[in-house]
């Protein structure tokens, strides 16, 4: 026989078990279902924009679908930008993929180098010549908007590399210089990059909102 003041004691302890688990679930979610819900939702967001933009461009050139489905889809990278600012690596990752290329521990096709700068492929490339040119140390340049005034050599060598190069891949017809920088800016990694494209006829303008 229990003592009277044992129910509201053992009603307490079950109100209290319902409570932590209660909790418990919630946290759960929050940490993993509540991300989850909101990547997909931009993925959805970001693949409703690109369907609009490729069949605008369906509409205008031939030329133009066959560059969409033989290049890597534009989609890849807003995802990728997007994928990184939630993630939160901007500015925070301690090694890029880039450093690694620097450092040689991951490989990749490399057209030019010397003491400040490396120029290589872009592994998914968005035209016939599409390379990358990057500071060989980041020294805090993790986007463009972070130069600061010690940046200025550096950044009129990276331009001044991406002509050079340029000219190596024979782009005497012309090229185009992009910078992507922050999540709107379409940037996936932290570490400066000049995109130089070319090869054949770029079209205008480069990004297109939708309409
Ligand atoms: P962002 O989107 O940050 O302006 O550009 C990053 C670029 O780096 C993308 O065009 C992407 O294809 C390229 N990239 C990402 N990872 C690698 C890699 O491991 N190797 C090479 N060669 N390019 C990469």
């Amino acid at each position: 026989m229990r003592p009277r003041w044992w129910v509201p004691l053992r009603d307490a302890r079950a109100y209290a078990f319902v409570c932590v688990c209660v909790c418990v679930c919630m946290y759960t979610h929050a940490r993993v279902h509540v991300p989850r819900l909101i990547r997909s939702s931009l993925n959805a967001a970001a693949n409703t924009r690109v369907g609009q933009r490729t069949s605008a461009r369906t509409t205008t050139t031939t030329t133009t679908t066959t560059t969409t489905t033989t290049m890597a889809q534009p989609h890849d990278e807003v995802l990728a930008a997007q994928e990184a600012h939630l993630n939160g690596l901007a500015d925070s990752e301690e090694r890029t993929i880039f450093d690694k290329i620097v450092s040689k521990d991951i490989p990749a096709t490399i057209i030019y180098e010397d003491s400040l700068a490396l120029a290589f492929r872009d592994i998914n490339p968005q035209a016939k010549t599409h390379f990358l040119v990057i500071p060989k140390i980041r020294a805090g340049l993790t986007r463009l908007s972070k130069a600061t005034e010690e940046h200025k050599m550096l950044l009129g060598h990276l331009m001044y590399t991406a002509q050079l190069v340029a000219k190596q891949e024979k782009l005497d017809a012309g090229f185009r210089v992009v910078v992507n920088d922050g999540v709107e800016g379409c940037q996936s990694v932290y570490h400066l990059h000049l995109h130089v494209l070319g090869g054949e006829q770029l079209t205008w303008p480069p990004g297109c909102p939708p309409q």
